[in-house]
């Protein structure tokens, strides 16, 4: 996207929707690589700039010479320069087309405009097919080109008509001139120069001569393309230097992480063994409980046989001695009552009627 100028004076509504004639167009590589060199390092930040050119012998509009002027907004998806741009460069046009040149010399004019679309492709977007159409409405004759340069990726697109914003063309070649017309676009651009010494370089930090370049910066003024270019290694260097880093602390990271992973598994293969130790621990422990369990059902067996054996001596014991003292009473009795053989079985009777309780406690009837 892009948009010229604060200075929006409202554009005559004759925007009628006439058919449009579409010139061919002349770009240098020389420009979009100046353009690139200068706007690369901006990253993400879309730059605009004008293109000053004229129109050759076959009709074509030639995109000779440019500048990056200040940006007054300057976005990943949007840049606007100060309106007063078109202004000066129409200005230092006419300035060099008066003072260098035959009436055969193609005039300088602004002739285009070319920004940057850092990363997202090629095309015109909505705002800029109205500042196409804009321009194209303050210009006689209908002649203006669009340049899309895109830095990150190395494309540009030439762009003819705002009616068609996905069609374009690339620089190519380079352009045949005069010396004539050198010396008029030499004159143009030690004009910029002179805007720049008086302004500030922040003020005009770019002008692109493409094929011009040398020629220039022979005349003594400084190579914004090298300038830009070895800024652009600069900056290169640092990303290097950046990624660089980048990768030491992630490879260290990734010990940090295999450290962690042999700590775990150490931690694990050490819980391994304890959880075996405590398994086997726990196998010795049922073993000897069985064995335990298994002694006292034995001594159980053998005590209740001891007791069941026991129970039988005593009872048989008891028994036999019962007898005796049945015997015994009965004995007594007969001695004691003359041989009365009812009441001794009565007394009899008493007894054993008292001692049924014990009888039956110990099993015995
Ligand atoms: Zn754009």
């Amino acid at each position: 996207m892009f948009g010229i100028g604060k200075s929006k004076k409202k554009v005559r509504s004759n925007r009628r929707k006439v058919k449009r004639e579409i010139f061919e167009a002349v770009v240098p590589i020389s420009l979009v690589e100046q353009a690139e060199a200068f706007t690369a390092p901006r990253g993400h930040m879309e730059m605009g700039g004008l293109l000053i050119g004229h129109v050759d012998d076959k009709g074509r509009n030639v995109c000779a010479v440019g500048i990056f002027p200040e940006q007054i907004e300057e976005t990943p998806s949007y840049c606007e320069f100060d309106g007063k741009w078109m202004a000066m460069c129409a200005a230092a046009a006419d300035f060099a087309n008066s003072q260098i040149g035959s009436e055969d010399t193609p005039n300088l004019r602004v002739i285009g405009w070319i920004h940057t679309h850092p990363g997202l492709g090629l095309f015109l977007s909505g705002i800029d097919i109205k500042t196409y159409e804009d321009n194209l409405n303050m210009t006689k004759d209908g002649r203006f080109v669009a340049v899309v340069v895109d830095p990150l990726e190395g494309n540009n697109g030439v762009f003819l008509t705002p009616d068609k914003p996905r069609t374009f063309i690339s620089a190519s070649g380079s352009i045949q001139m005069d010396v004539e017309l050198k010396a008029r676009y030499l004159k143009f651009l030690q004009r910029m120069e002179e805007i720049r010494g008086t302004r500030g370089r922040e003020v005009l930090p770019f002008i692109l001569c493409g094929d011009l370049r040398a020629e220039h910066v022979s005349k003594g003024n400084t190579d914004d393309f090298i300038e830009s270019y070895l800024k652009g290694i600069h900056s290169t260097r640092k990303d290097l230097k950046r990624t660089r880093k980048d990768l030491k602390s992630l490879a260290e990271d990734s010990e940090d992480r295999s450290y962690l992973i042999d700590r775990l598994g150490e931690l694990i293969s050490r819980n391994e063994k304890k959880l075996a130790e405590i398994e086997s621990s726990i196998e010795v422990l049922q073993k000897e409980m069985e064995k335990k369990i298994l002694k006292m059902n034995t001594q159980m067996e053998i005590r209740e046989k001891d007791l069941v054996e026991a129970i039988g001596k005593l009872s048989e014991s008891l028994e036999t001695k019962f007898a005796e003292i049945e015997m015994a009473i009965m004995a007594t009795l007969i001695h004691e009552e003359g041989g009365s053989q009812d009441i001794v079985a009565e007394k009899t009777d008493k007894v054993e009627t008292k001692l049924a309780p014990y009888f039956l406690a110990l099993g015995v009837s």
